[in-house]
C-alpha cells in the first residue's frame, strides 16, 4: 500500500485530504479540503551505531518485519527534541545492553522514494553486558571474515559495514 493512502483525513478538522501541487518543483501535498491544513510527509530519522567488542562488530538479528531474521546495525528512530547522538546511544543500549561513546560520524544514507534517512555513528563500547531486547532474536559479534553479507537487512547495513571495514581495516 502506498504510504500516503494511510492518511485520508485532516487531523485538525476531520475532513478529507485532497492531493494538490502547491509549488511547481515540489511533490503533491495532502491538503485539507475544508481548513486548508497542509500535511507535510517529512522524512524519518534513524540513528544507528557500529561498535566492536573484542569479539567483533555488534549486529542485531531482527525479530520483526520487514526483514525478520536478517542482521542490522543496532539503532532506531530519533525522537523529536532528541539529539542524533543521544538517540544513537539510547537505541544501542536498549537493543544490546551496552553503553557507548560516539567516536565519529561514519556516514549518512538516504535513498530516492524512501522515508528513512539513516545516520550511522562509529562508537566505542564503554560498559554493560550484551543481552538481546524484544526487538531482536539475538545479538552477535562478528569478525570481519564472518559478517553474513547475504543476510544483512538493508542497503544501509551493507554500505555502512563496507565503509567501516575499508576505513578501519
Ligand atoms: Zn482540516
Amino acid at each position: 500500500m502506498n504510504k500516503e493512502t494511510i492518511y485520508q483525513f485532516c487531523p485538525l478538522c476531520g475532513e478529507k485530504f485532497i492531493k494538490k501541487r502547491l509549488l511547481q518543483n515540489e511533490p503533491e501535498r495532502l491538503v485539507c479540503s475544508a481548513c486548508a491544513f497542509i500535511f507535510y510527509l517529512d522524512p524519518k530519522l534513524v540513528a544507528c551505531t557500529i561498535a566492536e567488542t573484542r569479539n567483533g562488530i555488534v549486529l542485531q538479528r531482527r525479530n520483526k518485519e520487514p526483514k525478520k531474521g536478517c542482521w542490522v546495525l543496532p539503532g532506531g528512530f530519533v525522537d523529536r527534541g532528541e539529539t542524533l547522538e543521544e538517540a544513537a546511544r539510547r537505541e544501542f543500549l536498549e537493543e544490546t545492553g551496552l553503553h557507548t561513546q560516539i567516536n565519529c560520524l561514519l556516514g549518512n544514507y538516504s535513498y530516492p522514494g524512501e522515508a528513512n534517512i539513516i545516520i550511522v555513528y562509529q562508537s566505542d563500547i564503554t560498559g554493560g553486558t550484551i543481552r538481546p531486547c524484544h526487538e531482536s532474536m539475538s545479538i552477535d559479534e562478528f569478525k570481519r571474515q564472518d559478517i553474513p553479507w547475504d543476510q544483512l537487512a538493508f542497503d544501509t547495513t551493507k554500505n555502512a559495514l563496507k565503509k567501516y571495514i575499508e576505513e578501519n581495516g
